[in-house]
């Protein structure tokens, strides 16, 4: 039985944020959420919920003020093809936002801060090869992360560790890989991987073809977002202050990923290369030896029933929109 907190979740219009606050709210804690945006597909559980810019340090104390806890998630993100493209206003904004979220924080005297990193923070030489070693979080110096993006993440992670040492506020600072499931944006370029192929297969016909960027063979592992809120959770009421990763350790091609979500959608599809889009580094695992010794715990949703619970998610939402039925017709009358 955990105590009652009061809490303030930022970004809780988005994909995490938005499942964490209603797993918070589960919890019986009491949540705040801010946002520059309501979140997209589902009404809001939190207590309150203000329309914020967390770029303005004004926004950033009236978000802060009397709560116990800051779980910090906001960020101008996206997919691979976003954070290569915008890597000037990533940084800015995202510089902006937790710079003045950890102050504002200190000056309400709040008691625990999480900062949600990135497996972007790993160097890019420890994953040039599909079968690469697990990145251990002491990887992550001498640093090289990923541009732009990486960066800030690796910046506001000393200053999380600088809040801690030189003002006392308990901060906490998890590495996310590849987070996915039901309720994140799937389309207009803000979409990670895992929706976008989710999207393709659902917008394919049987039999035909879909658009996969690079060779596929590029390697990741995927962490399903129940498994994602539960370590974040298990994380805050933990003492571990150092960076950790969260996600699974199981890496598998693009590739397989995109057989996986045919086969939750009962299709079989031709792969069409784009080898001119951008697709990151060429492999990229998870090492969970910290996790495990720290938490006791590490993500157990399969990779296949979560990517089907996605997939049908997806689905849905394309098919109220009459998507999905509309091309059905139309292969009907071609
Ligand atoms: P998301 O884009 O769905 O959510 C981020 C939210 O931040 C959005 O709702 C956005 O409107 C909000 N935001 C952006 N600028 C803001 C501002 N100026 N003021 C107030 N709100 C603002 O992304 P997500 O996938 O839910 O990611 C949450 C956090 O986890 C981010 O910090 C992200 O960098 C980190 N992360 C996510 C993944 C992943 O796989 N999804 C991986 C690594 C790290």
């Amino acid at each position: 039985m955990t105590a009652t907190k009061r809490v303030l979740i930022t970004g809780a219009g988005g994909f995490i944020g938005h499942h964490l606050a209603r797993y918070l709210v589960a919890q019986g804690h009491w949540v705040r959420g801010a946002d520059l945006k309501l979140p997209e597909f589902e009404e809001t559980p939190g207590q309150e919920f203000e329309l914020l810019d967390l770029r303005r340090a004004d926004d950033c104390a009236r978000a802060a003020r009397g709560v116990d806890e800051v779980y910090n998630l906001a960020a101008n993100m996206g997919g691979i093809g976003f954070i290569e493209a915008n890597r000037a206003l990533i940084m800015h904004d995202n510089v902006l936002i937790n710079i003045q979220m950890l102050e504002a924080a200190r000056l309400a005297g709040v008691k625990r801060f999480l900062f949600t990193s990135s497996a972007c923070v790993y160097p890019q030489r420890l994953q040039q090869s599909t079968d690469v070693t697990p990145l251990r979080e002491e990887d992550a110096y001498p640093a090289d992360p990923e541009d732009g993006y990486g960066w800030e993440k690796l910046f506001t992670e000393r200053q999380c560790r600088h809040y801690r040492e030189d003002y006392g506020l308990d901060t906490r600072v998890v590495r996310f890989h590849n987070i996915y499931g039901p309720l994140g944006s799937y389309e207009g370029g803000r979409e990670k991987s895992p929706a976008a192929i989710c999207r393709k297969v659902a917008l394919a016909e049987d039999g035909g073809e879909i658009e996969v960027w690079g060779d596929g063979n590029q390697t990741r592992s995927y962490c399903y977002i129940d498994d994602c809120v539960e370590g974040i959770d298990r994380l805050m009421r933990s003492d571990h202050h150092d960076p950790i990763n969260l996600g699974t350790d199981r890496l598998i091609p693009v590739n397989e990923l995109v057989d996986i979500v045919s086969a939750a959608a009962g299709k079989t599809l031709r792969k069409r290369y784009d080898l001119a889009k951008p697709q990151g580094v060429r492999g990229r695992n998870s090492d969970n030896a910290h996790l495990r010794a720290v938490l006791g715990w590490e993500p157990r949703v399969p990779l296949e029933e979560g990517m089907a619970r996605t997939y049908r998610w997806i689905e849905g939402q394309l098919r109220a929109q009459g998507r999905i039925a509309a091309r059905a017709r139309d292969a009907a009358v071609a």
